[in-house]
């Protein structure tokens, strides 16, 4: 299986020519790339893959909306929507090993010193009140300072001078603890920041797991083979010899800078907050890369990342509960699951294995197995007739969760809650839900009564 972004949209095309569209006519990287993106979704029910070839301000086309559709997700990752789940737990359960490569065409242009310009590169505002051009869709590779221990993520980049940007590191993760390890030493982290790849590498990348879980693998187990690797001409970071754009660069210490307002997935536009900075040393490109963004905070964005949440936290719950049936991420730091619960108590067991497994994780609740996650009905219909909450919800408080919720208290704490609605002391000896006798069900033709 080939593992750049262009043999997908060769992919892309064959499947579905009608998922594939090119814009020749200029458009202004402010604004108009996330609102046609928007509109199309909004007004026409549409949501292509868009390659928009003239964008004001720079030579680079940019591809947008790749990741908007289930269905083209899961061609990524060699399966079906309905197998997204079991694919990803498959390829989390067993990673295939990156391999180094001596060169790639990602190395076709190498530009350091003077030649670094970001101001070269697409500046894309997406929403109003965005404090500038922001790249979205860079995924960052980087190293333990101390030990063999590799990360990768999606980090979000604030255009800040020619070689500089800010970084956002979500507080308490990987990149972060990296971040901190180098700082405390007085040294800068050495990272490459990767724009343009197959929609597998970028599934892996939102892998949520332990800080030794290798993304590299999953993304190797989702392409089918191992993930190609070429070193970087300024440091030892290792990034995928078929991506479109490469920054090599290093996230300072003890240095911040403002970041934000930004517009994120949780569907506000969050204010200006200390954020560290990037020094870029060098750009390295095909000689016709295509740039990639993501439009944040819509389905582009939503639909990536929630598949390797959904499947973690189905990984996390099954440890605990092995009857666990589904595990649904409806919004923001919410999510459903549903268990055939075999013993009282187990519910419980759900939500707090929920609530430890993401960092991001905000609200669980847990409802028996004749409850379909993906029906909001069903779930508020359980929540209403099976849970007493003095009882059924739990409550931790003081915890750490995301720094983008903007209901978190100003030292990036919050609280977490569970509620328990399932059937209690068990479904089976519950008052039983009203129901036509089956019998007369099946006897019973529409047709013979004209209906
Ligand atoms: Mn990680």
């Amino acid at each position: 299986m080939a593992q750049d972004l262009r043999s997908f949209l060769d992919l892309v095309k064959r499947r579905k020519p009608e998922d594939f569209r090119i814009v020749s006519k200029e458009v202004d990287p402010a604004y108009e790339l996330t609102a046609l993106v928007v509109k199309l979704e909004r007004e026409a029910g549409r949501r292509p893959v868009l390659l928009f070839e003239r964008v004001k301000g720079s030579r680079f086309p940019v591809l947008t909306n790749l990741h908007a559709g289930r269905a083209r997700l899961a061609a990524a990752m060699g399966t079906t929507p309905e197998g997204t789940h079991a694919r990803y737990l498959a390829a989390m359960e067993r990673p295939i090993p990156p391999r180094i490569v001596p060169t790639g065409p990602v190395k076709e242009v190498v530009l350091t010193g003077e030649k670094i310009d970001l101001y070269a590169l697409p500046q894309i505002v997406h929403h109003d009140g965005d404090a500038g051009p922001y790249f979205t869709a860079a995924i960052s590779f980087a190293r333990d300072p101390t030990a063999e221990t590799w990360n990768c993520a999606y980090n979000r980049l604030m255009v800040k001078g020619r070689d500089t940007t800010s970084i956002h590191l979500t507080t308490g993760k990987h990149l972060f603890e990296f971040h901190r390890i180098a700082e405390a030493r007085g040294e800068p982290l050495p990272v490459a920041l990767v724009i343009g790849v197959h929609p597998a590498i970028g599934l892996g990348a939102l892998a949520i797991g332990s800080i030794d879980e290798d993304e590299r693998g999953i993304m190797g187990a989702l392409l089918g083979e191992p993930l190609e690797l070429v070193r970087c001409e300024t440091s030892d970071v290792l990034v995928p010899a078929h991506a479109e754009l490469v920054l090599e660069c290093e996230i300072l210490p003890r240095a911040r800078t403002p970041e934000g307002p930004f517009g994120e997935f949780t569907g506000y536009s969050l204010g200006e907050r200390q954020r560290e900075i990037v020094r870029v040393k060098a750009i390295t490109h095909r000689r016709d890369a295509i740039f990639h963004d993501i439009t944040v905070a819509h389905l582009d964005h939503m639909l990536l990342s929630t598949i390797p949440i959904e499947a973690n936290l189905h990984r996390a719950v099954r440890a605990m509960v092995p009857s666990v049936r589904a595990v649904r991420v409806p919004g923001p730091f919410t999510c459903f699951v549903s268990i055939e619960q075999r013993v009282p108590g187990q519910a419980k067991n759900a939500i707090l294995a929920a609530l430890g497994a993401d960092l991001y994780m905000k609200r669980v609740v847990v409802v028996d197995e004749d409850v379909d996650v993906f029906d909001d009905r069903q779930v508020n219909w359980a929540i209403a007739t099976r849970c007493q909450p003095d009882r059924d919800i739990t409550i931790v408080t003081n915890t750490r969760g995301s720094d983008l919720d903007p209901s978190a208290r100003e030292d990036g704490s919050t609280a977490k809650w569970g509620v328990d609605a399932t059937a209690k002391p068990s479904l089976a000896a519950y008052t039983p839900r009203h129901r036509v006798p089956p019998a007369v069900w099946q006897r019973l033709d529409l047709k013979d009564f004209g209906l």
